[in-house]
């Protein structure tokens, strides 16, 4: 049977999607062979490429003026394209942290590439519950871009408002929530996503960026992490992840099919909904985040008696749960309700949660 997988990634992927795959993994299109078997030059996999574009920029609005591009770098990767791609030599950008991601991405440039300005913007108040505070982005005078991670996987945190940074170009990471809520990609001079969290299997970085951002990398930027290069030849530049852009194909087919992104933020808010509200609800489970900066695709939490986690995750592999644990950074638990995690598996967490306070309250 298929397990609950609340796992934060690579993870859980919609099953008619998996079973697509798995019918087409010997025999793609009649070629007698799989689609990772062929050329990425072949006009079949040009399909999977160019269809796939088409299919995002749609799903996302995204506008005229902004390059889709593909890439391999895995989202750390990107943390080096970014100031690469965008800050000359001795400049300097602002870095709004608001969690793990966002500090690995402040940390990537300050300590190889050049003047990374810290603001920390997710403060703890006297009682503990960090929130997002807004009032702390202010950009630099000089800074080629301002960065931030839209939502933060680990920490369970996440932007609900885009946060106006005048002419200077706002960069996200939206590695974990994208295609997750309507976005209007205008506000942003580029948006990062590994593909791992929401779209296809590990392998793939996509890149949204608008036209004039592109052409001004570092003479000595590698070419496969270089904005232009990587556009100018269609993502073709080298041999892509073919089997990451293959089944990203098949996902964007998917969300066409169950009504495009405005459907899956209803679903996202319905699902976080649930859970937040049963957590909030116990005393056996507590979550430290302030309601207005949850993450509505990462949610965290905390048994009050941290002695039990291990007889907690114990309980709940036998229930066919799987992914609950924490990041190592963090600890305690984490469920992630990406899109392809079905409210009928939040509701059946919620149904052990509920069970295993009672057994052991
Ligand atoms: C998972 C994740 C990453 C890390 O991506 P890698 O491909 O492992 O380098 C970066 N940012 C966010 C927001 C993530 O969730």
């Amino acid at each position: 049977m298929r397990s609950w997988n609340f796992t934060a990634g690579p993870c859980t992927l919609p099953l008619e999607v998996m079973e697509k795959a798995q019918r087409e993994f010997l025999d793609y299109e009649g070629m007698g062979a799989g689609v990772i078997e062929i050329s990425h030059r072949s006009p079949q996999f040009d399909a999977v490429a160019k269809g796939s574009e088409k299919r995002l920029r749609s799903l996302m609005d995204i506008p005229d003026n902004y390059k889709v591009i593909f890439l391999q770098s895995g989202g750390r990767g990107e943390f080096a394209a970014v100031p690469l791609n965008l800050m000359p030599e001795g400049g300097l950008a602002d870095y709004f942290v608001t969690g793990h991601w966002s500090r690995c991405a402040y940390k990537e440039c300050d300590e190889r590439f050049g003047r990374a300005v810290l603001h920390e913007c997710a403060p703890k108040d006297a009682s503990g519950i960090v929130s997002i505070d807004y009032s702390k982005m202010q950009v630099t005078p000089g800074a080629s871009y301002a960065y931030i991670c839209f939502n933060e996987t680990v920490n369970g945190i996440e932007f609900n408002k885009i946060p106006d940074t005048g002419d200077v170009p706002l960069v996200a990471d939206m590695s974990s929530d994208i295609l997750t809520q309507k976005v209007d990609v205008s506000k942003f001079g580029a948006i990062i996503f590994g593909v791992q969290k929401n779209v296809a299997p590990a392998g793939l970085v996509i890149a949204i960026v608008r036209e004039d951002l592109i052409g001004h990398a570092r003479k000595y930027c590698p070419s496969i992490l270089d904005w232009k290069v990587m556009s100018e030849h269609d993502s073709l530049f080298n041999t892509p992840c073919v089997f990451s852009w293959y089944m990203a194909d098949l996902v964007f087919r998917w969300i066409e099919s169950i009504g495009g992104v405005a459907e899956l933020e209803r679903r996202n808010a319905e699902k976080s909904k649930l859970l937040y509200d049963f957590i909030d609800s116990s005393d056996f489970y507590r979550n430290n985040i302030a309601k207005d900066s949850r993450s509505r695709v990462n949610v965290v939490f905390n048994l009050k008696d941290e002695a039990l986690n291990a007889e907690f995750l114990k309980e709940a592999a036998a229930r066919h749960f799987i992914g609950l644990k924490g990041h190592k950074v963090l600890g305690g638990m984490r469920a992630s309700l990406y899109n392809a995690m079905s409210i009928e598996g939040v509701k059946a967490l919620i149904e052990f949660l509920r069970d295993f306070e009672r057994a052991h309250a």
